[in-house]
């Protein structure tokens, strides 16, 4: 796998206790003014950022295996995101497209119309949050459908706006004291083949069983999907069930959304991980990695559906602000020129070759994911969900400069969402002391 060149040096060094005296003093700071909701998982304020490290302000410079939850996949200080950004700042900084437009927006559209699956006319509209995306994918398909009901499934994620909590499972901490939410979103069973053990088709035929019964496809607007699920654990559905699911979408004028905002843009191996089965999504709701850190979200889809909402029904102040677009195409080009799809497939490999022994362990179920996001589903000796080990694996790596998320409704996986222009050294250093922390406690 080839590396490529860095500003900062890519080390992992642990200078101080952790957190240091300066991350401490900010915390400080932090406990007195910011809503105690916010409760960031890195005992370090940080100063910089390359590649694949993370740097506080006490000099400690982590491996940094989240990338700001699936965003810097280009790195977090990308010399050409960078230097578009700069570049963009000069001119102008805000319009809103609404009011009046320009190229950069017009020229993301193109990009999304061109990198997302399918060669049917698609358009899009730019907006700035996942949850945001999502909200509007529901708009359209609402708008498109005259229906109303939106089905999601089993441990998914999509935000945490109100239409969009409703839409997430897990309950604490995203939705819990948040009620009333939305109506008419309805959940269906997920394909989850460690727990179900059922293959594709059957796991579809179980889900689409119940929207025919429960909801009835006349009052169904939309599927909303993660191909592979994000927040609820990185579950990828048994093969078979997306294009199960496409194909009655499909029959019943159900439009089929595929929220690719975790799994989009090179993450898995692929420009979008519904690539992986041919699945041709109508609409497709994309964030995080689009624009190299920089806020920008998108849904991208059939023309005709895209149309549907009256002239002036979609948009907001800020959507696809014009640094955000410039960022995004800078960004795109790095995973083109640099081909970080394939360098995700690569990473793959080589988590792989390491965590994959572990599942000789009693308390490694499962290995799963694909490219540069892959996870450990950890369990008791029983083989039932092992948050608390989880949580002390994770905060085990952060003492030694490794920063890990966990995720999965029971929080007992652990989810690698590493940059995919990390240092091979550096992932294999990350993995490895991972891999030790889970044996020494199994
Ligand atoms: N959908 C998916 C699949 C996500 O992973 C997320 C964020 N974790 C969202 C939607 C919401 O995105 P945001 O936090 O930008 O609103």
């Amino acid at each position: 796998m080839h590396d490529f060149t860095y500003r900062l040096p890519q080390q992992r060094t642990v200078r101080t206790s952790l957190p240091g005296p300066r991350s401490s003093a900010l915390s400080e700071r932090r406990e007195a003014v910011v809503a105690r909701a916010l409760s960031p998982g890195l005992p370090g304020f940080v100063v910089d950022a390359d590649g694949g490290v993370l740097v506080d302000a006490d000099g400690n410079s982590f491996i940094d295996f989240a990338s700001g939850i699936a965003v810097t996949s280009v790195g977090a200080s990308n010399k050409k995101v960078a230097k578009a950004v700069s570049e963009s700042v000069t001119h102008f900084t805000h319009t809103s497209f609404m009011v009046s437009p320009y190229e950069s927006y017009v020229a993301v559209c193109e990009k999304l119309a061109e990198l997302t699956p399918g060669d049917h006319p698609k358009k899009s509209v730019l907006l700035n949050s996942g949850a945001e995306a999502v909200e509007n994918a529901v708009k359209i398909a609402r708008a498109h459908t005259g229906k109303n009901a939106v089905v999601v499934f089993d441990h998914g994620y999509h935000g945490r706006t109100n239409l969009t909590m409703a839409m997430t499972a897990k309950n604490k901490p995203y939705k819990t004291g948040f009620g009333p939410f939305a109506a008419e979103v309805y959940r269906a069973p997920m394909s989850y083949p460690l727990r179900d053990g059922l293959d594709g088709e059957t796991a579809a035929a179980r889900a689409t069983k119940m929207m025919e019964q429960e909801i009835g496809t006349e009052n169904l607007a939309c599927v909303v999907i993660e191909p592979i699920q994000g927040e609820g654990g990185f579950i990828e559905p048994a093969r078979g069930f997306l294009p199960a699911l496409q194909a009655w979408c499909q029959e019943n004028n159900v439009v089929f959304v595929a929220d690719e905002i975790q799994a989009g843009f090179c993450r898995t191996g692929r420009w979008f991980a519904c690539e992986e089965e041919q699945v041709v999504p109508d609409l497709v709701t994309m964030a995080k990695g689009i624009a190299g850190g920089l806020p920008l979200s998108a849904v991208t889809g059939r023309a005709e559906m895209m149309d549907a909402p009256v002239v002036g029904g979609l948009g907001g102040t800020y959507g696809g602000n014009p640094i955000a677009c410039d960022a995004a195409l800078a960004a795109i080009s790095e995973m083109e020129e640099h081909d970080l799809a394939g360098r995700a497939r690569e990473m793959e490999a080589i988590i792989r070759e390491i965590l994959e022994p572990l599942t000789e362990l009693d308390t490694v179920a499962e290995v799963r994911g694909r490219g540069a996001m892959v996870a450990l589903e950890l369990v008791t000796a029983e083989g039932q969900p092992n948050g608390a080990l989880t949580s002390e694996v994770a905060a085990a790596c952060k003492q030694q400069g490794i920063l890990i998320l966990s995720c999965g409704l029971d929080g007992n996986v652990i989810r690698l969402l590493p940059s995919l222009v990390i240092s091979e050294a550096l992932l294999r250093e990350g993995l490895d002391i991972l891999a030790t922390e889970i044996r020494s406690r199994s």
